[in-house]
């Protein structure tokens, strides 16, 4: 059974940061969506591939995924070959979604770089009959792309402040990689004390743009329809 949503990230972990609210409020409303890791995240400073796999697999019964899976890509050097893309094409033609999250494609790690190219090149090939990859063939109709660290200025904002307490349980079902004061292990970007609070204040940004709580903020190359310009900013901050 074909899935409405792929959301597709580098690293177990990336999609809880980046669009957890999203997928919890599309799950709702009764879409069903896959979460797909490219690497097992081997390379992590912190935890081990084996936590970060029972990590992952709780985090998406949190958000009520309908299968997470890892291509096993490559972590520290995703491998971004005709192999691998093959491997995308085949991976988004067997669950027919209708719309991909993807790593903004120009990031400061290299690995979330090349996910969020390779996932755009896979989806447009996916369309492509004379391809053969054992599935059909089959086009999403729009990749949208997170940020997980640098700001983009977002092109739509999804209010998630109704799902924000399973965005945090999402989020912290990965505890190998936050702060710990008793770890002893070393210190990375995700692990400082602030880096969860420093996540939230972004959705608190993005919602404040959009006069809610809570947001999520995404870049697409095309801007959703709006059907309702004045329902579309109501609640607003007004004199933009
Ligand atoms: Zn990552």
């Amino acid at each position: 059974m074909a899935v409405d949503v792929l959301a597709i990230g580098a690293h177990p972990d990336d999609i809880e940061l980046t669009c957890g609210g999203t997928l919890a409020q599309l799950k709702a409303r009764g879409y069903r969506f896959g979460i797909v890791d490219l690497t097992r995240g081997e390379m992590g400073t912190r935890g081990t591939p084996e936590i970060r796999a029972a990590e992952a697999r709780r985090a998406a019964e949190i958000l009520g995924a309908e299968f997470r899976e890892s291509l096993d890509l490559g972590d520290g050097g995703l491998g971004r070959g005709r192999e691998h893309e093959i491997a995308v094409i085949d991976l988004i033609r067997r669950e027919k979604p209708r719309i991909l999250f993807a790593p903004y494609p120009d990031d400061r790690h290299p690995d979330h770089r090349r996910a969020g190219q390779l996932v755009m090149d896979a989806a447009f090939y996916a369309g492509l009959r004379k391809l053969e990859t054992g599935h059909a063939a089959h086009r999403p109709q729009q990749t949208i792309h997170f940020s997980t660290f640098e700001p983009h200025p977002p092109d739509f904002v999804v209010d998630v402040t109704a799902f924000i307490e399973t965005r945090r349980a999402a989020m912290r079902a990965f505890a190998s990689q936050y702060h710990d004061a008793k770890s002893a292990e070393p210190q990375t970007l995700l692990s400082q004390k602030d880096f969860l609070d420093m996540v939230e204040s972004r959705a608190r940004q993005h919602g404040a743009l959009i006069g809610v709580e809570f947001g999520e903020g995404f870049t697409s190359r095309r801007p959703p329809r709006v059907d309702d310009l004045i329902q579309a900013f109501s609640g607003f901050e007004p004199g933009f």
